[in-house]
């Protein structure tokens, strides 16, 4: 065996010999190669199978690893397209995610705070607001022609006759019309503008004129421009609104005066007797604010026009004369109770009531007449002339005693109840009148628990002016005229 051998080896010398071509190195390549192997295969014949084994274990293994790599390829692969696919749509995958975020976040901390109730009605108002925003609702426009109300302007003038903050409404507005051609939109059944096309005007509006009062001094008193007040002390009567201007009269405590205006909160024009002039406000005060000068003040003289006593004692004067002033219809009163007479009518007519005048003002001539018919229908029933006068007295009055002759006394009755009986005390119109004449200046002249003294039936209709102080009195202190004059004549 190593005799064979050395040949093989002597052989493998020349290969590196230059002169030799190339197929004869191949082919001693070849020989080398299958001796070896030869050998190999000889001398370990028993290990060739296990040896043969191993090389196909090996064989497998390569194979094995070599799928292996296929496989992780594929994944490779896999997970590239994966990260293109990321990086082509990359908003889409995380922005879900994040809005996902966002809201449970929000809806964690707004249900913390509000109501779940609150949280349902904003859903579905978002979405109301998502529908609308996202639909394309149908606009619907029409044309039309209607007639529209025109409104008044309220218009206001300052007025020192009223207290400040004191208002009076002149005149009431009334509003105006006009015809208004117009297009109307609507979305959705529901009105969303207009334009107005043209307008004609039908009636022009009214407008409301409201008299707005400027004087603290008058709200302060409760009286009006034409209210009669009263001195606090003795003040002289000036020319002009000044304390240096001349002095025209000088008037003393407890006078009564008549407000003719007020310039200014400091003076006030007043007239006093025959006398016009300017007195201090802060001189002047109100029945109302202080009442003690009731007692004492010029009205309460026993002498003064409205406490004019006439009965069957006191007989009018023959040269007795009244400047009339005619209030409703044909009746005639004493001017100066004219304004205080249509007053309480109205105040009492805007209670819903319906006093009427049904004798004011009688001259002497006509009481005559009434007198003696009176006379007539006694004597009639058989009565002396003396005994008839008599009876007639208690029904109507003497001629010259009456107080119709004076222009200040009227009988009121009730529209619906217009007897002169008893009966009509019962009537609203005499319930009312009874309760609230003496703020007129009026007292009910002849009540009965008066008929003693009155000489006169009781008659609850006949209501006698004698000023609002005297009637107050008069009211308060359960008087009758003949018995207030004597507790005036008595001070
Ligand atoms: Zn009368």
């Amino acid at each position: 065996m190593s005799e064979k051998r050395e040949p093989s080896v002597n052989n493998h010398t020349p290969i590196n010999q230059t002169d030799r071509n190339l197929s004869d190195v191949f082919k001693e390549l070849q020989e080398i190669r299958y001796s070896q192997t030869n050998q190999v295969h000889h001398s370990t014949s028993s290990k060739n199978k296990s040896k043969s084994k191993i090389l196909f274990h090996a064989e497998n293994n390569r194979f094995y690893t070599k799928k292996t790599i296929n496989l992780s390829n594929i994944v490779i692969c896999f997970i590239v397209l994966l990260l293109i696919i990321i990086a082509i749509f990359p908003k889409n995958v995380f922005s879900v995610e994040t809005e996902l975020a966002t809201d449970n976040s929000e809806e964690t901390i707004e249900t913390a705070s509000i109501p779940a109730n609150v949280e349902l009605n904003r859903q579905a108002f978002n979405m109301q607001k998502i529908i609308a925003e996202n639909s394309n609702f149908e606009k619907v426009k029409e044309q039309v022609s209607e007639e529209r109300e025109i409104e008044y302007e309220t218009q206001t003038q300052s007025s020192s006759t009223l207290p400040r903050g004191e208002q009076i409404v002149q005149q009431q507005g009334i509003p105006g019309k006009e015809n208004v051609s117009l297009v109307k939109t609507y979305e959705n059944g529901e009105f969303i503008e207009e334009i107005i096309l043209s307008k004609e005007t039908l009636s022009e509006p009214t407008p409301e004129i409201l008299s707005i009062g400027t004087s603290d001094f008058l709200a302060n008193l409760n009286i009006h421009i034409g209210d009669s007040v009263y001195l606090t002390t003795t003040s002289t009567l000036r020319k002009e609104p000044s304390e240096t201007s001349e002095g025209v009269a000088e008037i003393s405590k407890y006078q009564e005066v008549k407000l003719l205006d007020l310039p200014n909160e400091n003076w006030c024009k007043v007239s006093f007797n025959s006398f016009e002039g300017y007195l201090l406000t802060n001189v002047l005060t109100s029945i109302s604010k202080t009442p003690n000068i009731i007692e004492l003040s010029q009205s309460t003289n026993p002498n003064s026009w409205q406490l004019l006593l006439v009965n069957k004692n006191n007989k009018i004067s023959e040269n007795f004369d009244v400047e009339l002033e005619s209030v409703e219809k044909n009746h005639k009163v004493d001017k100066r109770i004219a304004s205080s007479l249509k007053q309480m009518l109205s105040d009492a007519r805007n209670q819903g009531l319906s006093p009427v005048i049904c004798s004011s003002y009688r001259t002497n001539s006509k009481q005559t007449q009434l007198f003696n018919n009176k006379v007539k229908q006694y004597t009639d029933f058989g009565y002396s002339n003396s005994e008839a006068e008599e009876l007639a007295s208690y029904w109507v009055t003497i001629p010259g005693t009456s107080e119709h002759e004076t222009g200040l006394a009227v009988d009121i009755v009730s529209k619906n109840y217009q007897k002169l009986d008893e009966k009509q005390e019962e009537t609203a119109e005499q319930k009312w009148l009874m309760e609230n004449s003496y703020k007129y200046g009026f007292i009910l002249r002849y009540p009965t628990d008066k008929k003693d003294i009155t000489m006169i039936n009781y008659e609850p209709w006949h209501y006698r002016y004698v000023g609002i102080e005297n009637a107050t009195y008069i009211k308060e202190h359960d008087l009758c005229l003949e018995e207030y004059i004597e507790y005036l004549n008595n001070l």
